[in-house]
C-alpha cells in the first residue's frame, strides 16, 4: 500500500498532529478555518521516519509527490519555482510533533538563483531587496544543507562594509549584495568543491533532507533529553511560499501572544521589526518594537491582527503564540500554536480560562505541568535589600539569580561543574548556547527581545532571564561588561531580576515567594480531585511549617540524624560513639534526650495535630565521626611537632582506632538502619523515649500528636518484631512516667527488596509501610547512588541503556514492580495497611502517577515540592499516566 508523504495544507487539520506535526496541523487549521496563511504543504513525519530507513536519500516516490504538491502550489499561487518572470519562493522548514523551538533548522527564499534573482528585482521593484534575499538564501542554505560555517559569510559582510565605510546591513546597495554574492560563492566553491546549487529542484531535495537531519543534531538532542520528548519521532517539513516582510516601510514581520507568557495578564503581548525577515526578530540582533505600537504604524493591520488573535485563543481554547508577516501592508499568519509560558503565567491563564468559562476545571488542572511549579516557588530578592542596580533590560523571564559572571556557553558549563554558581551573559544566544543555558542560574543578554532565543529557551527552562539590556557593553575579547563608570570581569559576581528586567552589582539577598490568589485557587481544585495524600519530608520545625503552608497534610518522613549533626551537637554524639562502658554511653545518650525531646516537640507544634512520622537512626555511626584519612594526618602531623600535648595525641589516637573499628568496606550495606537499633539498643531507647516525652508535653498544653515511629531497613520480620516489642516498653514506662497515653504507630520503611518479597510476614508487625525508594532503587540495581551517578549513570542515560535516571524518575518496571508487590502483600495480611513513599521519588511527577496507580495512601516529599505533588496527584486522579505523559 501506498503512504502519503506529502499533504497541502488546506488537506490538514489538528487531529492529524503526529503525521503533520504540530506547525504542519495548525498551518493545516488556519488555512481551512479561512485565515490569511500563504499556501504551501506538508511533508510527513511518516515520511521523515521512511527517508532515515531509506539510509539518506528521498524516495523516488517522495520525490514525485514533492513535485506533485509544488506544481499545485505554483497554481494557486500563480508562480513557479525556477521562472524568471514569476518566481515562487518557499521556506523550507522543520514542524516536530512537540514543539521544539529554534532547535532544528529552516531554509528561506529557497528558488533564488542567478536568473530568479532578476525576475525577483523587476518583480518588486526592488533591485537592492533582491540581492539581499540571495545572498541570505546562500548563507543559509549553505549553513544548514552544506555545513559551511556561518563565519566564513560574516566575515565577507563585515570587509565589504569596511571597503565602503557603512556599519550596518541595510546601508549595503545592490551592487554591494552582488560583490558580496559572488564572494559567497567562492566560499562554496572553496568549502565543497561545487558550485552553489543553482537547479531549485535541487534545492529543494537538499533542503528537506537537511531539515530531515537537524532532527538529530545536537542541541536537539539535548532539548528532547530534558523535555523527555522521545527520539524515534521524526519531524515533518513545511514548505511554504514566501512572504516578505523586508520590502520596505510597509513591510514587516513580528511573534506576538494573545497574553503574556510572563505574567498571563490578558493583553496582546509581542513585538515586531518593520522591513525585516523573520529571522530578524528571533535571533535577536536588531531589538524590536512592542506590538502596541503597530497600533500607530499600521492601524487597520493591528486591528485585523487583533481579530485574528482573539479567535485563534477561542478556538485553540488556549494562549496563541502567532508569527505574523506584514507584506506591502498586507497581513499574513506563518504559525501559531499554544504559547510557551512561564509558571506564573501558566496557573494564571488556566485559572482565568476557567473564570471566563472557556474551559472547565479539569481542563485548567490537566494544563499546567506540575514540574514548572517549581519555579513558582523560587526565592526572589529581599524588597528591603540595598540593591546597587547597574542596568535594566527587558524581565524576559522571572525570578532573581546570583553568580559569577562568565560570558561562553563552554565555560559556563564547566565552571557549574566545578560546583560554582554562573550567570551567562551574551550579546544574544542562539541554540548552540543551550549547555551553557542548562548550566547556568540565569541569563543577561544585550541585545534580543522578549521572544529571543534567550527569552524563549529561559522561560522554558524556569530560569531568570534579561534580554535586550543595551546600556551594557559586552567586551568578549576583554571579558568585560561595562555600564557607565561600572566595568565588571569575568569571574565577578552579579545578580539578575528576570521580573524587573535589573541588572545588580554583587550577590543579592534572597527571599521565599508568596503564592497567588491564582495559584492557591488550583491548588485547592486539585485537592477536590486528588486521591493520594501528600506529606512532606522534613526534620525541623520551619521546613515543617513552610509544608504545612504549601499543603502538606502531614510529616511523611523526618530524618533525625540531621538533628545528631548540628555542630554543637557532635562532641556529644561522639562521646555516645567513643564511649567504653554502658554507662558512659547511656550518659551521653541522657544529654541527648532533652535535646532531641525538644527537636520533636517543635515539629509537632509546627505540625499542629497532624501525622508525624519519625524515623529512627538510620547512618552507620561512624559517620558522625571524623573522616579517617584526615585524622590520619593530623595524627601524624601532631605525632613530627615536639612540643604537642601528649593527652591530645592520646585523644587523637583513640578516635582514630574507634574510625578504624566502625570502618566499613560497604557502609551502605553495613552496620546501618536497624540493624544498628538492634545491636545499640539504647540508641533507639532514646529516640524513642524522646518522642513519647515530646509528645506528652504537647498534650499537657492542650495540643494533639500523632507520632508515628518508623524502623528503617528492615530486611526480615524479626527485626522489625523485636524493635516493635523494645518501642513498646518504652511506651510503657513513658505512660508511668507522665501519666499521658500517646496514641502512636509503629510501622518500616520498605527499603530492601527482601522486604517488599516477604511485605506480607513483615506487615504483620507493621502499621504502616514508607517505600524508601532511594535505598530501594540502590538495592534493587546493586548501584551505590554516589559512585553510578558520579561515574556511569550519565552514560547509561545518554546511551538509553537505561531510560532516565532511575534516582530522579521511578523506575516503575523494576524498583516499581516492588512498590506494588509490597502494597499488595502487605494488604494480603492487614487490608487497613496504610502506605507512603517518602524517597525522592515522591516529588516527581511521573512517579507520583504511577504511586497512584499502585494505590499508595500518600506521597511524601521535600516542602518546595508539596504544591507539585498536589497538582501531580490530581492529575494522576484525572486520569493522566505514566506512558501518558
Ligand atoms: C530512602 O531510602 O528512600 C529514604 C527516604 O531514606 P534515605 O534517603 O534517608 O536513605
Ligand atoms: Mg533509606
Amino acid at each position: 500500500m501506498s503512504q502519503v508523504n506529502v499533504i497541502p495544507f488546506h488537506k490538514g487539520s489538528m487531529d492529524m498532529k503526529d503525521l503533520l506535526g504540530g506547525k504542519g496541523a495548525n498551518l493545516g487549521e488556519m488555512t481551512r478555518s479561512g485565515l490569511p496563511v500563504p499556501p504551501g504543504f506538508t511533508i510527513t513525519t511518516r515520511a521523515c521516519l521512511e527517508y532515515y530507513k531509506a539510509e539518506e536519500n528521498l524516495t523516488s516516490q517522495q520525490k514525485q509527490e514533492i513535485a506533485t504538491a509544488l506544481t499545485a502550489l505554483e497554481k494557486e499561487t500563480g508562480k513557479q519555482l525556477g521562472s524568471s518572470d514569476q518566481p515562487l519562493l518557499v521556506s523550507v522548514r522543520s514542524g516536530a510533533v512537540f514543539s521544539m523551538p529554534g532547535m532544528m533548522d529552516t531554509v528561506l527564499n529557497l528558488g533564488l538563483n542567478d536568473q530568479t534573482v532578476l525576475g525577483l528585482a523587476r518583480l518588486t521593484d526592488n533591485e537592492r531587496f533582491a540581492y539581499d534575499c540571495y545572498r541570505r538564501f546562500i548563507q543559509m542554505f549553505s549553513d544548514v544543507v552544506l555545513g559551511i560555517p556561518h563565519y566564513r559569510f560574516e566575515r565577507i559582510i563585515d570587509e565589504r562594509k569596511g571597503q565602503t565605510q557603512t556599519s550596518s546591513d541595510t546601508e549595503l546597495t545592490a551592487p554591494d549584495w552582488q560583490w558580496v554574492i559572488d564572494r559567497f560563492k567562492k566560499v562554496v566553491r572553496e568549502e565543497t568543491g561545487e558550485v552553489f546549487p543553482q537547479d531549485p529542484m535541487e534545492q529543494l531535495y537538499r533542503a528537506v533532507i537537511a531539515v530531515f537531519d537537524s532532527w538529530n543534531n545536537q542541541r536537539a538532542r539535548i532539548y528532547r533529553k530534558i523535555h523527555k520528548i522521545p527520539d524515534d519521532l521524526g519531524t515533518a517539513v513545511n514548505v511554504q511560499a514566501m512572504v516578505f516582510g523586508n520590502l520596505g516601510e510597509n513591510s514587516g514581520t513580528g511573534v506576538a501572544f494573545t497574553r503574556s507568557p510572563s505574567t498571563g495578564e490578558k493583553t496582546l503581548y509581542g513585538e515586531y521589526l518593520i522591513n525585516a525577515q523573520g529571522e530578524d526578530v528571533v535571533a535577536g540582533i536588531r531589538t524590536p518594537e512592542p506590538i502596541s505600537s503597530l497600533k500607530n504604524e499600521m492601524p487597520e493591520v493591528f486591528e485585523q491582527f487583533q481579530r485574528i488573535a482573539r479567535k485563534l485563543e477561542d478556538h485553540y481554547q488556549d494562549m496563541q503564540d502567532i508569527e505574523f508577516t506584514v507584506e506591502r501592508g498586507k497581513l499574513y499568519l506563518l504559525q501559531t500554536r499554544s504559547g510557551k509560558r512561564t509558571a506564573h503565567a501558566a496557573v494564571k491563564i488556566a485559572v482565568d480560562l476557567v473564570q471566563e468559562g472557556v474551559i472547565d476545571r479539569k481542563t485548567a488542572l490537566k494544563r499546567v505541568d506540575p514540574e514548572q511549579l517549581d519555579q513558582i516557588l523560587h526565592r526572589r530578592i529581599d524588597p528591603d535589600a540595598h540593591l546597587n542596580v547597574i542596568a535594566k533590560g527587558l524581565p524576559a523571564s522571572p525570578g532573581a539569580a546570583s553568580g559569577q559572571i562568565v560570558f561562553d556557553a563552554d565555560k559556563a558549563e564547566r565552571w557549574s561543574q566545578e560546583g560554582k554558581k554562573v550567570i551567562l551573559v551574551r550579546p544574544e544566544t542562539t541554540p548552540e548556547d543551550i549547555h551553557g543555558i542548562i548550566s547556568s542560574q540565569g541569563v543577561l543578554t544585550s541585545r534580543g527581545g522578549m521572544t529571543s532565543h534567550a527569552a524563549v529557551v529561559a522561560r522554558g527552562m524556569g530560569k531568570p532571564c534579561i534580554c535586550g539590556c543595551e546600556e551594557i557593553a559586552i567586551d568578549l575579547k576583554k571579558k568585560t561588561i561595562q555600564v557607565n563608570e561600572v566595568v565588571l570581569q569575568e569571574g565577578e559576581e552579579l545578580s539578575i531580576d528576570g521580573g524587573t528586567g535589573e541588572v545588580i552589582k554583587g550577590i543579592v539577598p534572597l527571599i521565599d515567594p508568596e503564592l497567588s490568589d491564582e495559584f492557591q485557587k488550583l491548588l485547592r481544585w486539585a485537592d477536590e480531585y486528588r486521591r493520594l495524600s501528600i506529606r512532606t519530608n522534613a526534620d525541623n520545625p520551619a521546613d515543617a511549617a513552610k509544608a504545612l503552608q504549601f499543603g502538606a497534610e502531614g510529616v511523611g518522613l523526618c530524618r533525625t540524624e540531621h538533628m545528631f549533626m548540628e555542630t554543637e551537637r557532635i562532641p556529644l554524639v561522639r562521646s555516645m560513639i567513643l564511649a567504653e562502658t554502658q554507662e558512659q554511653r547511656e550518659e551521653a545518650l541522657q544529654r541527648l534526650l532533652p535535646l532531641q525531646k525538644e527537636d520533636f516537640k517543635g515539629i509537632f507544634e509546627a505540625m499542629k495535630g497532624l501525622p508525624v512520622t519519625i524515623r529512627l537512626l538510620d547512618p552507620p555511626l561512624h559517620e558522625f565521626l571524623p573522616n579517617m584519612e584526615e585524622l590520619l594526618i593530623d595524627l601524624t602531623r601532631m605525632q613530627m611537632t615536639p612540643d604537642t600535648d601528649p593527652q591530645a595525641l592520646q585523644e587523637k589516637e583513640t578516635l582514630l582506632k574507634k574510625v578504624r573499628t566502625l570502618h566499613e568496606f560497604n557502609p551502605m550495606l553495613g552496620h546501618r538502619g536497624c540493624r544498628l537499633g538492634l545491636i545499640h539498643p539504647e540508641i533507639y531507647a532514646m529516640q524513642v523515649e524522646a518522642i513519647f516525652l515530646a509528645a506528652a508535653e504537647v498534650l499537657e498544653a492542650g495540643g494533639t500528636v500523632e507520632p508515628e515511629i518508623m524502623v528503617p531497613l528492615v530486611g526480615h520480620v524479626n527485626e522489625l518484631k523485636e524493635l516493635r516489642k523494645r518501642i513498646e516498653e518504652v511506651a510503657k514506662q513513658v505512660k508511668s512516667k507522665t501519666k499521658y497515653q500517646i496514641p502512636y504507630t509503629v510501622g518500616t520503611m520498605i527499603e530492601l527488596p527482601r522486604a517488599a518479597l516477604t511485605a506480607d510476614e513483615i506487615a504483620a508487625e507493621a502499621d504502616f509501610f514508607s517505600f524508601g525508594t532511594n535505598d530501594l532503587t540502590q538495592t534493587t540495581f546493586g548501584y551505590s547512588r554516589d559512585d553510578a551517578e558520579g561515574k556511569f549513570l550519565h552514560h547509561y542515560v545518554d546511551q538509553k541503556i537505561l531510560p532516565d535516571n532511575p534516582f530522579i524518575t521511578l523506575d516503575t518496571a523494576g524498583v516499581g514492580k516492588l512498590v506494588s508487590m509490597g502494597v499488595n502483600l502487605g494488604r494480603q495480611t492487614k487490608p487497613a495497611l496504610k502506605t507512603g513513599i517518602c524517597g525522592e521519588h515522591g516529588g516527581e511527577k511521573e512517579s507520583i502517577f504511577f504511586c497512584h496507580q499502585s494505590g499508595l495512601d500518600y506521597v511524601s516529599c521535600s516542602p518546595f515540592r508539596v504544591p507539585l505533588a498536589r497538582l501531580a496527584a490530581a492529575q494522576a486522579a484525572l486520569g493522566k499516566s505514566v506512558e501518558e505523559d
